[in-house]
């Protein structure tokens, strides 16, 4: 039977160059859970994301997936196995429309039209309005409807693992509110999910469990309930002061 852990991260380095970034991260997520990273600006959490997605090399350690030894491999075969990166600024095609920009999503697949289309389906049931703006240029979409496509291109990979940098950036609460609940309705559904949210509260509410980086290091982990009640999260990362 498959290992349970989604992600099984055994003392796992990387940066950029020269420039080392995450010093030996140490972490499980298990499959079928939300799994949050949280930490201050420059923490590594997104580099972590590249790293996972095979984006930038690792310089050490190991990495697995569901008990498959993912270390060292290119993108394209990590993508392969069923772990997508959604990343922040969302990066899609602006000039093509939002189905086209769906459909990049499952270029690896070699699938027929009529899969597809059910999995086109699939999105437009999780994300209504990708459907109404089916047609419209993805780059004139609100940042919001920009996000769910992003996400919704995600999902077309037909994902095991999907990992979503900054899910709220620069979003109106009511928006954040439908993503929030898209993601319960995914996870519901099954799948796995890696979040790097910067709204601490959302990502604790949100996760099964949670993993706080600081300086390229795991420096806290457990339940979101156990981190929100833990005083130095508290005082570090939602700004409530010690009493
Ligand atoms: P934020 O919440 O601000 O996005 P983060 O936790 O995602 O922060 P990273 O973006 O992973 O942090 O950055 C971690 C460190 O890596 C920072 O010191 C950053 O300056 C550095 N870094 C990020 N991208 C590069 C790059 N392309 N080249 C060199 N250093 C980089």
């Amino acid at each position: 039977m498959a290992s349970p852990l989604i992600l099984e991260l055994n003392g796992l380095c990387a940066g950029y160059g020269e420039i080392q970034v995450l010093w030996g991260i140490d972490l499980a997520a298990r499959r079928g859970e939300i799994t949050a990273l949280i930490g201050s600006n420059g923490a590594g959490k997104t580099t972590l994301m590249r790293a996972l997605s095979g984006l930038i090399p690792t310089t050490g350690g190991h990495y697995f997936s569901e008990g498959r030894d993912l270390t060292g491999d290119a993108a394209a075969e990590i993508l392969g196995h069923g772990i997508v990166h959604v990343p922040e600024g969302r990066r899609l095609f602006g000039a093509m429309g939002v189905e086209d920009n769906l459909l990049m999503g499952a270029y690896l697949r070699k699938v027929g039209r009529a899969e597809l289309k059910r999995d086109l389906e699939s999105v437009y049931a999780t994300f209504p309005k990708l459907r109404e703006r089916r047609h419209q240029a993805a780059g004139t979409l609100s940042g919001g409807e920009q996000q769910m496509c992003a996400i919704g291109r995600g999902l077309m990979s037909v994902p095991r693992l999907i990992m979503i940098d900054e899910l709220s950036l620069g979003l109106s609460p009511l928006l954040v509110e439908q993503l929030v609940a898209a993601l319960k309705a995914l996870n519901a559904a099954g799948m796995s999910i890696l979040l790097v949210e910067q709204d601490v509260t959302i990502a604790l509410d949100l996760c099964h469990q949670a993993f706080v980086m600081d300086m390229g290091r795991i420096v806290r982990a457990g339940s979101g309930r156990e981190l929100l009640a833990d005083p130095i999260v508290r005082d570090a990362y939602l700004g409530v002061l010690q009493e």
